[in-house]
């Protein structure tokens, strides 16, 4: 029998549910069923070939020491370079802090500034451990719900009624996982200069920026005046199809670099040393990224497309997903018998038709299921199929 007794830490830290239905379609697969699992949310495409020159290289030249905890110098200067660009003034080196994925770097900026008893916005549905991290934090995640309508899209008045005299700051993710929705220009705008007017932090999540279909994705650092209270974390996991490399970053004020950095010289010093190099390689040919990264949104496309047109004709309730690689899709209306009729849904699917989905309940929407279509085609548009013959459409 164990004896293992939960720290107060930890008492209310929920296992990842996306990670968890990824580990069950594999344990499955593994049997011998013939899954479909489109619950990762991983690119189903290998890591560019440059990437791995790069990395090879790097390995043979001897790449394998500690380097500063912040990152390898090139690393942080690449990353400071194209900020500049987006930011069109200029963002300085000191400013990045590369850390062992993104989810590093958004732990990082949780808990350095937010502490206990804040309240920080987060508009939902979103990725699970924004809920989760903040609560590591010991602050509390305040859900702020957007409506279907606009493909759950929350708006400056949104996050004004749901703000109280503890409200912190405001959590933006765009493109959005695992709605598919990018916010305009205009309305990161307006969430901006309300963050500057009510002195919130804002940490935008831009990791799916690359991946817009209908217009690039506005990145805050295009409509940001500086880094006073924001912090901008992206990452090679999605793009470049690197998610197993483990490298992500954070571009904030030097303060607040210089503060994560010190958090994270306590919990894992410097991200893999090779998979900073490796990263440095995919951000160093523009010509190579450019094509690597629209062959991979071409695939994204073609089968969003499919699959939205397969939802479409069955008369199935979906978001348009406009980046990242989720289709949203509502399976039911919760009733007091059948509280999360996504959860439901999903474990019919797993079961009857194998095919792996996460449930809409991870993402704080019960009725809705999350698919993602960063597998083969014939996969997604299978899936698809076999979830639109058990809604009975
Ligand atoms: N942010 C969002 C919205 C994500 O969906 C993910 C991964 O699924 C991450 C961050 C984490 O990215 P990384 O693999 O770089 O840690």
């Amino acid at each position: 029998m164990s004896t293992f007794t939960a720290s107060t830490n930890i008492a209310e830290l929920k296992e990842s549910p996306t990670i968890a239905v990824s580990s069950r379609a594999k344990a499955m697969r593994a049997s011998g069923l013939a899954v479909i699992d489109l619950g990762a949310g991983e690119p189903d495409h290998a890591t560019p070939a440059y990437v791995m020159d790069g990395a090879h290289h790097a390995l043979t030249a001897g790449a394998t020491r500690y380097t500063a905890v912040e990152g390898i110098a090139p690393l942080r200067a690449r990353v400071a370079a194209r900020a500049s660009v987006l930011h069109g003034k200029p963002v300085d080196p000191s400013q990045v802090v590369v850390s062992g994925g993104t989810k590093q770097a958004l732990f990082n900026a949780c808990f350095c500034i937010f502490g206990h008893g804040d309240e920080v916005l987060v508009p939902t549905p979103a990725w699970p451990s924004y809920y989760e991290i903040l609560s590591l934090a010991r602050a509390n995640a305040m859900i702020v719900p957007g409506s279907a309508d606009m493909s759950f899209r929350v708006t400056v008045d949104d996050l004004d009624r749901a703000a109280t005299p503890r409200t912190r700051g405001v959590m933006i993710n765009s493109p959005c996982n695992p709605t598919g929705a990018v916010y305009s220009r205009a309305e990161l705008e307006a969430i901006m200069r309300l963050a500057e007017d009510r002195g919130w932090w804002l940490i935008s999540d831009e990791i799916y920026r690359r991946i817009s279909y209908d217009r690039p994705a506005t990145s805050m650092l295009e409509v940001s005046s500086g880094f006073d209270r924001l912090i901008v974390v992206d990452g090679v996991a999605k793009a470049f199809a690197m998610p197993g490399w483990r490298i992500g970053w954070s571009i904030s004020s030097i303060a607040a670099a210089k503060a994560m950095a010190a958090l994270q010289s306590h919990v894992t010093s410097n991200a893999a040393t090779i998979s900073q190099h490796a990263a440095l390689a995919a951000l160093s040919d523009d010509d190579a990224e450019q094509v690597a990264c629209d062959t991979m949104v071409a695939a994204f496309r073609r089968r969003r497309d499919a699959a939205a047109a397969i939802l479409r004709g069955a008369g199935v309730h979906f978001i348009e997903p406009a980046g990242a690689f989720y289709l949203f899709i509502q399976v039911g209306n919760p009733t007091p018998g059948d509280p999360e009729p996504g959860s439901r849904f999903a474990r019919e699917l797993l079961e009857s038709k194998l095919v792996a989905v996460v449930p809409g309940a991870a993402f704080h929407a019960p009725e809705w299921i999350r698919v993602s279509y960063a597998a083969p085609d014939a996969e997604v548009l299978e899936g698809v199929r076999r979830i639109t013959a058990l809604l009975g459409k």
